[in-house]
């Protein structure tokens, strides 16, 4: 066996990526095989890209992969001198079996390291605004399994101490409900007793019903409510009027596409999520090379003549740079050019590169690049703008009229995808997504080409429609939709405001 061959079992957390421990992540960085439970959020994955992924989670309409079955996928992995990254959803020791992994791989000589996670009932509290102890409350808590042994004829458990304790929290105990709150009951805990049931913990799924023991089985099964969710029994679950804070804020329980291109979509995405709503991404933009590299490649041949250097975006200082690198080139190449960024983003990603421009323009637009070269002599002056293709002539035009010469070869093209992302369609068509976000003219009738120009009201019959401003409200309305909102500002921050404001402070799931 090669010496290097490790198992690291990683709490993944309940659900949220960001509750991945900072030495999980690293370690799940570092990992060559990553196996991965129903329970851990798959986006994780994305943190070890070149690693090979093995679901060993439930699929619909099959079971777990069995627990021998998922150890010796451990043991071939490691003994064959991989680092393999044991992914379990929550804590790896609790109710997980990651104990009984971590003794199969002490068996088998293989080297371990354990990572704790936020477990279910952690998290579970945190989100749902219950704190599992407090001093007016309750001084004990213990966490029980709702669903024992198969095997085991009587119940492990015992009633009488359990029901004795302040606040208990029960995992996978939604199917059980019925016999537990019998238990608690019968060994004398007050059938006013308040209980919470949270579901899907920490995501933007997350639901949670409240009740009392002599009520919630009633409640559960008229709202339901499905697994997988902990169940919090005890006097805290009063304060969660008062605590809650996850389920309050005002987009929660908002699905909402955003049909920016990749690249751009992740900010505005941040901003719709900082406000409760889960976003799905639907590109409706893609960058793909030129067609020709010639009439860019020339330009940059001939950069040490040029006097001022135009970016317009941070795409094109990416795609530039890009370029520069496949020729064998870096920012030396730019000499004696002056730089123009159309605005802070553009510049800090040119800072990246160790370039200062010289001239970022007031308004972040074409017109304002041109307005900022108002006071500069243009005469004869030869200016270099590596643009998209189909990109608007003003700057060309609007130089090229004062006198210099200009340089627009085709950096990059904008693309119309052939399809949406998987799932989306299903998502749209089934009514899960409640607004479509449109943030440029082209969002909007890329989106019509994608699904087809005739079915997009249709699709969209029930969707909430909001629009940056009234140039792609314009789009939407001629390609047959109704806009409910629009900004007064054109920015993504007033944008993400006034779908706020429309939705008025609901996400009240109770
Ligand atoms: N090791 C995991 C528990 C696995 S047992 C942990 O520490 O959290 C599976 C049970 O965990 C589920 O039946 C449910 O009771 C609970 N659970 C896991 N993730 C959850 C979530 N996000 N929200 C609510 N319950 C969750």
């Amino acid at each position: 066996m090669s010496s290097k061959g490790i198992v690291y079992l990683i709490g993944a957390g309940p659900g949220d990526r960001g509750l991945i421990t900072v030495r999980g992540l690293e370690l799940l960085r570092r990992a060559e095989v990553v196996i991965y439970d129903y329970l851990a959020n798959p986006q994780l994955l994305s943190e070890a890209p070149e690693a090979e992924h093995i679901y060993v989670g439930k699929a619909a309409g099959r079971h777990h992969t069995p627990q021998e079955q998922i150890n010796s996928l451990l043991l071939e992995h490691a003994g064959r001198g991989r680092i393999v990254a044991r992914l379990k959803g929550g804590d790896p020791f609790i109710f997980g079996r990651g104990g009984e992994e971590a003794l199969c791989l002490h068996q088998a000589g293989i080297p371990f390291e354990i990572v704790p996670g936020v477990t279910a009932a952690f998290a579970a509290a945190a989100f749902a605004g219950i704190p599992l102890t407090h001093r007016d409350y309750t001084t004990s808590l213990a966490l029980a399994t709702g669903h024992e042994h198969p095997a085991k004829a009587t119940s492990g458990h015992d009633w009488d101490a359990l029901a004795g304790i302040g606040t208990l929290v029960f995992y996978m105990g939604v199917t059980n409900l019925p016999t537990i709150v019998q238990e608690l009951i019968s060994r004398g805990r007050s059938p006013k007793t308040p209980i919470a049931l949270v579901r899907w913990a920490s995501t933007p799924r997350q639901q949670t019903l409240t009740a009392t023991l002599e009520t919630v089985v009633d409640e559960v099964r008229k709202a339901h409510f499905k697994p997988p969710a902990v169940i919090v029994v005890g006097e805290v679950v009063s304060l969660r009027p008062q605590l809650r804070w996850f389920d309050r804020r005002p987009l929660f329980g908002k699905s909402i596409l955003v049909t920016r291109a990749a690249d751009q979509a992740g900010e505005f995405s941040a901003l719709l999520e900082a406000q409760g709503a889960r976003t799905v991404e639907c590109p409706t933009i893609e960058m793909a090379p030129p067609l020709d590299w010639r009439p860019l490649d020339e330009a940059i041949a001939r950069l040490g003549e040029i006097d001022w250097t135009i970016f317009t975006s941070v795409n094109a200082v990416r795609y530039f740079f890009e370029r520069l690198g496949d020729l064998g080139c870096d920012a030396r190449a730019l000499g004696r050019s002056h730089i123009c960024a159309v605005g802070p983003k553009t510049a800090a990603a040119l800072h990246r590169h160790g370039i200062r421009p010289d001239l970022v323009p007031d308004d972040y637009k074409a017109e304002g690049v041109v307005e900022a070269f108002g006071r500069i002599e243009m005469t004869g002056r030869r200016v270099l703008l590596p643009r998209a293709d189909r990109a608007r002539d003003v700057i060309p035009d609007a130089l090229s009229a004062r006198g210099a010469i200009v340089l627009a070869p085709t950096l990059y093209r904008n693309i119309i995808p052939s399809s949406l992302p998987k799932g989306v369609l299903e998502e749209l068509a089934g009514g899960d997504i409640d607004i479509v976000t449109f943030t440029s003219s082209s969002t909007v009738e890329n989106l019509a080409a994608i699904v087809g120009r005739g079915r997009l009201p249709a699709l969209l019959e029930k969707v909430v429609v909001a629009s940056i401003g009234p140039i792609t409200s314009k789009s939407c309305r001629h390609l047959g939709l109704r806009v409910d909102i629009e900004p007064q500002a054109y920015t993504l921050e007033a944008l993400t405001e006034a779908i706020v404001a429309f939705c008025g402070t609901v996400g009240e799931i109770e």
